[in-house]
């Protein structure tokens, strides 16, 4: 069958070739592939920056978000040939030491020796059928239609909203009224769309231009656009008081320069992944000031546990009727496998790239 592989460390080394059918065992199920968004973290990986490939193979194949159709499942699992299901990314690390792993909650892994396909040691989705465990497979209703393929980007953002609500739970009641995001890529605007669900005030930050595709997304949630090119961070943030921010782009200058845009018991949750090894000079007393006189928390999240895939999907099912046609608008191109290496390589005109591998 046909894949994109990549050869992590290797810049530019992504191809199409044939590689082995997958056979599923008794215990796994026999997926299709229909569609495979390409994230930050391919871009990374393309790049040589990120992922390793599993032990003994020379290559990775890429891919973690991914919308499926079952062909077969073991007769005792839930599924049944036709359903569509969306696999999760992270597989537990096997440490019977780690409580989390061993609980179901590889998304808060101790041992950090965990594998997630696609990414880190294990065999991602771009390729045309793969073989899975009905325990990591995330049953899709048909209704989703291709937002199925934003399941796994929302799972990672209502991980960690659920995780930002909890912390300010304890501390002011949950009373937040305002929201900045930081980065207008699917994430952010994925975050944008669950933060409005909530009813917050949302300001959505990013360099693109007013007239951009994912400023427009971001502005027909109800939330305001602001541009980089128009107000610096600096003046942004200057007195601003959110009560949460969502960091989404993972540069560094935006991580701690927006940290002045709290507000009291404000909860900056940071959910970009830097690559890279760039050194930044930071205030650092006026920032440690800040955020103890203001009781203010840093929360990193990463992954996401099964729980936050089903919000995901309840949240991606509800979002197609509160702003029609927003979540399959942000699927701004469907490429063919072929076109992989652009397809992988394209940039902030677009919101969404996915590959088309099958007809849904
Ligand atoms: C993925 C997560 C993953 C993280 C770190 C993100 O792009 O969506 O599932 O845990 O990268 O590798």
């Amino acid at each position: 069958m046909r894949a994109i592989t990549v050869v992590p460390g290797k810049p530019e080394s992504v191809r199409v070739q044939d590689v082995p059918e997958p056979v599923a065992g008794p215990d796994q199920a026999l997926l299709e592939t229909l569609l495979v968004g390409i994230c930050g973290t391919d871009h990374e990986i393309l790049a040589g920056l990120h992922g390793a490939a599993p032990a003994g193979s020379p290559f990775l194949i890429p891919g973690h978000e991914c919308l499926a159709r079952v062909v077969s499942a073991p007769p005792d699992s839930d599924l049944h040939p036709g359903d569509l299901v969306v696999p999760t990314a992270r597989r537990p690390c096997g440490d019977p030491a780690c409580l989390p792993c061993a609980a179901g909650r590889s998304d808060m892994c101790v041992t950090l020796r965990y594998t997630e396909r696609g990414i880190q040691g294990a065999q991602g989705f771009q390729c045309e059928r793969f073989v899975e465990e009905p325990r990591y497979l995330i049953p899709v209703p048909s209704a989703l239609g291709t937002s199925g393929v934003l399941v796994e980007p929302t799972s990672v953002v209502a991980k960690a909203i659920t995780e930002a609500v909890a912390v300010q739970r304890l501390r002011v009641l949950g009373q937040a009224r305002t929201a900045l995001v930081t980065g207008a890529g699917p994430v952010g605007l994925l975050g944008a769309m669950l933060l409005r669900s909530l009813g917050l005030r949302v300001t959505v930050y990013d360099r693109v231009d007013a007239a951009s595709a994912r400023a427009r997304a971001a502005v027909s949630l109800g939330a305001r656009y602001v541009s980089s090119q128009q107000c610096p961070l600096e003046t942004l943030a200057a007195g601003a008081g959110y009560d949460w921010i969502l960091e989404c782009t993972g540069a560094p200058s935006v991580v701690f320069g927006v940290i002045p845009a709290l507000g009291p018991s404000g909860i900056l949750c940071l959910l970009g992944v830097s690559a890279g090894t760039q050194t930044l000079a930071v205030p650092g007393a006026e920032l440690n000031g800040l955020l103890v006189t203001r009781n203010a928390v840093v929360l990193g999240s990463v992954n996401a546990s099964r729980e936050a895939f089903r919000d995901a999907v309840w949240s991606l099912g509800a979002a197609q009727v509160t702003w029609p046609g927003w979540t399959e608008g942000l699927i701004t191109r469907a490429a063919d496998p072929s076109a992989a290496a652009s397809a992988l390589a394209a940039g902030p005109q677009e919101i969404k790239v996915v590959v088309r591998w099958r007809a849904l």
